[in-house]
């Protein structure tokens, strides 16, 4: 009974942004819970490495190339992953980036294009899913937020407006879609060791020791550490859970 509840036999993800940090650690855990799962990103050599990862922890994967941004791309990447695998149940909507900069200092480019990929590409991978899911007679849908869904920080104008429009979207879309057995949720990761806060932590020489300090946890997360709850998310489990957004983040956003 407890394991039905969680289990992901049969049930197909697409998890955009698939091939590193959170979302590969997200698809493992799918995998590890019985799920065929969709490697969504641009790089496809990455992908190709991350499909070789899953493919050895015995698990039944592909790849597919998409821009999350690009309308076209994101519909032509659901549809090969019905051709291929005959449904969707899951999306995870992880896709992100960030470009580090004051508001004073970004461009009208550098913010369209992050708003474009966090928000926009959510949106469209979201509207290309929905009828899928329909047809499949439900679905769930996890989009990654970020403490800076809840936080402000003077570096991050166009990232946090984009994780702060992802809760109110998840929050829209949830509502909009309950009655057809979608339930659409968010996990507001902390801070977590992946290529995009590698970066961050180069950027910003005070970053690291920063967050060993303001995390209750005493430490940065791992790839590994959202795909519990991604799981939860994406299974029986939380058939009653609608438009929740889940901080897993050692207690970051709970610390005063
Ligand atoms: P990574 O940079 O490791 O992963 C981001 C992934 O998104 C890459 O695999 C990249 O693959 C893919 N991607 C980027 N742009 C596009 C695009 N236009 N179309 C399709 N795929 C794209 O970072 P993380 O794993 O850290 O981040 C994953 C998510 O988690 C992001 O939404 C991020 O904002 C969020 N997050 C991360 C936190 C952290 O501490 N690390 C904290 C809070 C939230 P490719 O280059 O091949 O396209």
């Amino acid at each position: 009974m407890t394991m039905a509840l969680f289990d992901l036999s049969g049930k197909v993800a697409v998890v955009t942004g698939g091939n590193g940090g959170i979302g590969l650690g997200i698809s493992r855990g799918f995998a590890q819970a019985g799920a065929r799962v969709v490697l969504a990103a641009r790089n496809d050599e990455k992908s190709h490495r991350a499909l070789r990862q899953l493919e050895q922890d015995g698990a039944e994967a592909l790849t597919l190339s998409v821009d999350v941004g690009d309308e076209s791309s994101v519909e032509d990447m659901m549809r090969s992953t019905v051709d291929h695998f005959g449904r969707l149940d899951i999306l995870v909507n992880n896709a992100g980036m960030n470009i580090r900069k004051m508001a004073q200092e970004l461009t009208l480019p550098e913010w369209s294009k992050v708003l474009e990929v966090n928000l926009t590409g959510a949106f469209l991978c979201s509207r290309a899913a929905y009828p899928r899911m329909k047809t499949a007679g439900g679905g769930k849908i996890i989009n990654i937020g970020s403490m800076l869904s809840i936080f402000g920080a003077s570096f991050a104008p166009a990232y946090g407006a984009s994780k702060g429009g992802i809760v109110q979207l998840t929050k829209s879309l949830a509502s909009a879609w309950a009655p057809d057995g979608i339930q659409v949720n968010a996990i507001l990761p902390g801070w977590i060791d992946t290529d995009l806060t590698r970066q961050g932590r180069k950027d910003i020489p005070t970053l690291h020791e920063n967050v060993l300090r303001r995390t209750p946890a005493g430490r940065w997360g791992t790839a590994l550490d959202c795909s519990g709850t991604a799981i939860f998310l994406g299974a029986a489990a939380s058939d009653f859970v609608t438009g929740a957004a889940i901080p897993v983040d050692g207690g970051f956003s709970i610390q005063a």
